[in-house]
This record gives structure tokens, C-alpha cells and sequence, in this order.
């Protein structure tokens, strides 16, 4: 049975979409058939962030119009055998899909897919039930800024009333030098305040847009930057494997960043 895992946060912005693409890169990399839905009806670009946008013929609306198979709307991405993109429709509003038919298209991926990831849109109105409705665990990902860590606290309440018990917490954008300087909420601090497990933390870093605006998500390059590798991380997490947080403070930008290169050029792991 695949564990069907919405991808949500509430606030927009935060990286949901980069958390969808990147995790769903990392399970297949662990051996996984991966689906990716996006739920962001309207204003989809999980197709753009995974560089798939060229090849979307069909979306999920045309799947429930009958006006085509689920296998001819998913994308299967050439890169990285055993993962396929669902594609939102562009052109249309998130009204225009309802919870039944988002669990009905989900249910159709179920028996052939080992993770599929759901990419929440902003908000928790129709959109957002839409895609937390076929879900059975939740990654609520959140910036370490008190406006996105009130909407996660909201939206985590929103999960539990609607039977999602398994949530863990993705801090992403995180910015160790601030935190130091008490600029910034420490990972310490965001888990207390929302009080679920965390399954992953983000550095910022300027290579994630770059990667967004190349449609190559992070754990595919080969050397491998401080943001896939903890991506990757988080997918191990995800599969139940132990692994350390990495130190975050250590690999930060400036004096240490000659450092930083040598142990990540060194290693992938
Ligand atoms: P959401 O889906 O929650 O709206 P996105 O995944 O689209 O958010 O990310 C919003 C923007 O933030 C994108 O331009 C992305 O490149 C950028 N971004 C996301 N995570 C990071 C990060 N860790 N460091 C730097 N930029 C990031
Ligand atoms: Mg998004």
C-alpha cells in the first residue's frame, strides 16, 4: 500500500514545491516508485520546478473528464526512472476539482506507486481540503518566521481534526548565522511552538532558486550542495532511517566556506 503524504504549510512561499520535488527525486534514488500530485490547482509549477513543463499534455482534470487514462496525464520523468509528475491544470480554479475526485485520482496511483507526495496549494480553503483529503501523513514545512510558524500551528490543528495523525515538521530556509546572532528562531525554538517531530532542516541557500529556475531539482546534481544533501537526508528519514541533523552552523557561508566545498566535494553522504 503506498503511503500517500501531503505536502502543506499554509503560509505560500515556504517550499512546498521544492520540498515535493526534492523528496520525490531522494525516494526513487532510495529504490521507490515515487508519484508526485500537484494539488495547486491554478498555479501549478512542481511541473516547472522538476523541468517537466514542456511535456504536460494532460492534468488531472482530464483524467476525471474522461477525456483521458491516468497513464497518459502522468509525466514520467526521463532523468530519473520511477518517478511521474500529475500535472494541475493551469487555466482553471480550485473549485473546479472536489475532495471525492482528488481521493478518487489518488486511489487510481495507489496500487502501482510505493510514496506519492501531494504538493498542497497555499491556504486552507477548498484547495488545501483537496489535498489533505486522501492523505494518511503530513510534512508540514514552515520558515523558521513567526507569520510561517503560526499558519503551520494552524494548519497542524486542521490535520489532526481531520484524522492525519502521523505530521512531522521541515524547517526550511534556515539561516544558522541569524540564528547565532538572535536574528532568527532556532529549530529548537520552532519545534517546541509546534510540538510535532522534525523530519528535516533547510539551509537557505541561493543555489535552491537557482535550481527552481533551472527545473533541475538539488539531489539530482552530482556534486551535491548543502540543501540536497539535506534533502536527502530528510527522504532517508522519511523511509525510517536514522540520520544525524547535520550541523548546519558548521557549514555556514564565509570564512568556512572553503571547508564546506572540501567535505561536500569529498562526499556524498
Ligand atoms: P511554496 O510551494 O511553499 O509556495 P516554493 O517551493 O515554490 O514554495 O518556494 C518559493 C521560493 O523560495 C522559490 O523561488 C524557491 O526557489 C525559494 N526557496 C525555497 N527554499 C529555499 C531555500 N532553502 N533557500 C533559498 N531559496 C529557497
Ligand atoms: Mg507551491
Amino acid at each position: 500500500m503506498a503511503r500517500v503524504i501531503v505536502i502543506t504549510s499554509g503560509k505560500g512561499g515556504v517550499g512546498k514545491t521544492t520540498t515535493t520535488a526534492n523528496l520525490g527525486m531522494s525516494l526513487v534514488q532510495l529504490g521507490y516508485q515515487t508519484a508526485l500530485v500537484d494539488a495547486d490547482i491554478g498555479l501549478r509549477n512542481l511541473d516547472l520546478l522538476l523541468g517537466l513543463e514542456n511535456r504536460v499534455i494532460y492534468t488531472a482534470l482530464e483524467v476525471l473528464s474522461g477525456e483521458c487514462r491516468i497513464e497518459q496525464a502522468l509525466i514520467k520523468d526521463k532523468r530519473q526512472p520511477g518517478l511521474v509528475l500529475l500535472p494541475a491544470a493551469q487555466n482553471r480554479n480550485k473549485d473546479s476539482i472536489n475532495a471525492e475526485q482528488m481521493k478518487y485520482l489518488i486511489s487510481l496511483l495507489e496500487p502501482q506507486y510505493d510514496y506519492i507526495l501531494i504538493d498542497c496549494p497555499a491556504g486552507i480553503e477548498t484547495g488545501f481540503h483537496n489535498a489533505i483529503g486522501p492523505a494518511n501523513e503530513a510534512i508540514v514545512v514552515t520558515t523558521p518566521e513567526i507569520a510561517a510558524v503560526r499558519d503551520a500551528d494552524r494548519v497542524i490543528g486542521l490535520l489532526e481534526a481531520n484524522g492525519i495523525k502521523q505530521i512531522t515538521l521541515l524547517v526550511n530556509r534556515l539561516r544558522p548565522q541569524m540564528v547565532k546572532a538572535n536574528d532568527m528562531m532556532s529549530v529548537a525554538d520552532v519545534k517546541e511552538i509546534l510540538a510535532i517531530p522534525l523530519i528535516g532542516v533547510i539551509p537557505e541557500d541561493e543555489c535552491v532558486i537557482v535550481s527552481t529556475n533551472r527545473g533541475e531539482p538539488l539531489v539530482l546534481e552530482k556534486k551535491i550542495s548543502l540543501p540536497g544533501l539535506a534533502f536527502e537526508h530528510t527522504a532517508c528519514r522519511l523511509d525510517g532511517q536514522q540520520v544525524e541533523f547535520l550541523d548546519l552552523q558548521s557549514y555556514s557561508k564565509g570564512p568556512l566556506k572553503r571547508l564546506r566545498k572540501f567535505f561536500l566535494g569529498s562526499s556524498n553522504t
